[in-house]
């Protein structure tokens, strides 16, 4: 079975416990103003113009975003960093795009990593079919569920889609008794509001368990390159990156209500 990557990553810090090879499925269902992987948006791969430059001289060359691997071609590259993985109590991660997508390409994955004794993580938007989720949950020692906007109306209006079944299945996870963070992409004016920090700290309280933790993500700007190299409207251009320390008070106000919370991930 194969499955369209568009980017492996080593040695990742911020997606999971330890040292981690985060895996960067393609396509996602939900179109974020902000994203900060807008190549893994589409689910095709797809060939984008890019211009080399050599002394005085400018080339154009074409770039393919994606490419397509074996379940076992994929395992390889993973064994290669498993020594760092067990030393630092880390894993892999599956991310995207949204890796539930190429839902049985991730689910044959998250088999073999776990029958080869690798921790396995899935940071998703959790918009999936319920039977879908709970197939992967059985694999999947801990989710990293993105959390953006709790109001529906600019739910939509910002990712493109409802966020109905995304809480639904984040309640149904944490009601069954799976592992979860909960991570929440803080934009300026979109996602980092005062009403929607209100909205989601008390969406997290009601919640039937306590997620094993809360990550705010601050908007950094370093995608930004991407959206040059690939030809994107990049409609946050002008949005500066957040500093973290900036951040203190709201990782307080998450602390008072009981929840273990990073600024980072
Ligand atoms: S869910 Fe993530 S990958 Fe998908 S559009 Fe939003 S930011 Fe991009």
């Amino acid at each position: 079975m194969k499955g369209l990557i568009f980017d492996i990553k080593r040695f990742a810090v911020h997606d999971g416990p330890g040292i981690r090879v985060t895996v960067f499925l393609k396509g996602c269902p939900l179109h974020c103003t902000w994203c900060h992987n807008p190549e893994g948006i589409c689910p095709d791969m797809v060939k984008v113009p890019k211009t080399v430059r050599m002394g005085d001289k400018t080339f154009t060359e074409t770039e393919t975003v994606g490419q397509l691997y074996e379940t076992a071609e994929l395992m390889e590259e993973l064994k290669k960093e498993q020594i760092f993985m067990e030393e630092s109590g880390g894993g892999v991660t599956f991310s995207g795009g949204e890796p539930l997508m190429q839902a049985d390409f991730l689910l044959e994955m998250l088999k073999i990593c776990k029958a080869a004794g690798m921790h396995t993580a899935v940071d998703t938007t959790g918009l999936a079919s319920w039977k879908t989720l709970k197939e992967v949950a059985a694999f999947t020692d801990l989710f990293l569920y993105d959390l953006k906007i709790v109001d529906e109306a600019y739910h939509r209006k910002y990712t493109g889609v409802s966020n109905k079944l995304i809480l639904e299945n984040l309640k149904r996870l944490l009601a069954e008794g799976y592992q979860l963070r909960v991570r929440l992409p803080l934009i300026p004016d979109m996602t980092y509001t005062e009403q929607n920090m209100a909205n989601t700290l008390k969406l997290l309280e009601e919640l039937p368990k306590k997620p094993v933790g809360v990550d705010l993500l601050p908007f950094h700007s370093t995608a930004a390159h991407k959206y040059k190299r690939f030809h994107l409207v990049n409609e946050l251009q002008s949005v500066k990156s957040m500093d973290k320390h900036s951040l203190k008070g709201l990782k307080e106000r998450f602390e008072l209500a009981g929840f273990k919370t990073t600024i980072g991930g």
